[in-house]
């Protein structure tokens, strides 16, 4: 009879790896729902209020989006074949950069299979080891996997704080470049940098400015531009990173800024170069979300009156909800496992909020990230309001 085969080296170091991660309340494990999107999905055939999707608009599923993904596989295929420098390149996906160019007022834009490839390309593009980066301290882990690609010297900076910022510039040894780097709307915080101040720092100590707009894209400005047309600062910005995949509704990351810039990244930028292009329905999908989200205000004004209801329901019932300002709202519990407890009720109870946990923001500060859909209903948001104030009271989070 054949037994179980003995475990490998690798499994047992890996085991024992996992075991301090389990120890730790830090392991991860895949939820897996039985419907993808948000906000009406099902776990195990039980219906879910979603409150975790970055798909703020409902884009993801809106028919004129997913009826483009539909026609443009059957028109051209379900993958792209190689990579655009190759033979993967076609006037869908230059269309799409055009448009992703107009939406952030740029001369141009370029696109990336991912936001995380966005970031891992356009920092080691611009940046070497003979510069100097300037990066906020709750930076994403994309940014920061960028900033280290480029060997450039890398000095971190408080949180949103210019004076910092400042001071680090005026200390820091000299640099053949310099730059700053920031998101805008801070995806796990929902504060935002403080864009005209970085901006004058910037001008003043001459460095560049690049900041990741993937959470303030389609959300922020009259036009869903993101903070940086809503700070009217797009002459100003060098870089302006972004993705597809949230509020737009699809999977894809983006640059935009000069014509120069963009035909730089077209040969520096190592995963824009050795990695195939975006597939046709991505790219269908994405084009038509543009156009929801440059002439879909009334969707941008029912997202944010959906965030003030919770925020008001949160903060009626006792919560701190700290610095957000936006429609991304973080409950800050502190304890990892109390987080997850609280969202682990709360699940019980028909609401997905995950917990968000180090290392994803700093030790001490796990939080339920709690993120409105436009597409949410009135009673969702009511019924999810009633979960957390029920589930923060049998956790103690709440007296
Ligand atoms: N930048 C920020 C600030 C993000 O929050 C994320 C995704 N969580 C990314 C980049 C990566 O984007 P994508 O999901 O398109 O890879």
């Amino acid at each position: 009879m054949i037994g179980a085969p003995p475990r490998s080296r690798l499994d047992r170091v890996l085991s024992d790896r996992l075991a301090a991660q389990d120890g730790r309340g830090l392991r991860r494990r895949l939820r897996t729902l039985d419907a993808g999107p948000a906000p009406s999905t099902t776990i195990d055939g039980r219906p879910i209020i979603q409150l975790a999707s970055n798909d703020y608009l409902g884009l993801a599923t809106h028919p004129a989006v997913t009826r483009a993904a539909a026609e443009a596989a059957a028109a051209a295929g379900a993958g792209a074949g190689s990579a655009r420098l190759i033979a993967g390149s076609t006037a869908a996906h230059a269309d799409l950069e055009a448009a992703l160019a107009a939406l952030k007022h740029t001369d141009a834009a370029v696109l990336f299979s991912s936001g995380y490839h966005a970031n891992i390309g356009v920092l080691p593009a611009l940046m070497g080891p003979a510069d100097a980066i300037f990066s906020d301290a709750l930076n994403h882990a994309s940014l920061i996997d960028g900033c280290r690609l480029s060997r450039a010297a890398i000095h971190v900076y408080r949180h949103a704080d210019v004076d910092h910022l400042d001071a680090l510039m005026a200390a820091s040894p000299p640099a053949a470049q310099r730059a700053i780097v920031t998101e805008t709307l801070f995806g796990m915080d929902g504060d935002l940098a403080p864009l005209e101040s970085i901006v004058e720092v910037a001008r003043r100590r001459d460095a560049w400015v690049i900041v990741d707009e993937a959470h303030a894209t389609g959300v922020f400005g009259p036009r869903g531009g993101g903070l940086v047309e809503h700070t009217g600062l797009a002459g100003e910005v060098d870089v302006q990173i972004g993705t597809l995949s949230k509020a737009l509704g699809a999977l894809g990351g983006f640059v935009a800024g000069s014509q120069a810039l963009i035909d730089w990244l077209i040969n520096a930028a190592r995963p824009f170069v050795y990695t195939t292009a975006l597939p046709p329905p991505v790219v269908a999908a994405a084009r038509v979300a543009v156009d929801l989200v440059i002439n879909g205000p009334e969707r941008r004004a029912r997202l944010w009156s959906h965030a003030e209801r919770l925020r008001d329901g949160l903060s009626g019932a006792g919560f701190r909800l700290g610095p957000s300002v936006s429609p991304i709202l973080p409950l800050l519990v502190g304890d990892t496992a109390r987080a997850m407890r609280m969202s682990g009720i709360m699940l019980e109870r028909g609401v997905l909020i995950p917990a968000i946990r180090p290392p994803t923001v700093p030790d001490g500060t796990a939080r339920l990230r709690i993120a409105p859909m436009a597409t949410h209903a009135q009673a969702d948001l009511d019924a999810a309001l009633g979960a957390i104030v029920g589930a923060a009271r049998d956790t103690g989070v709440l007296p």
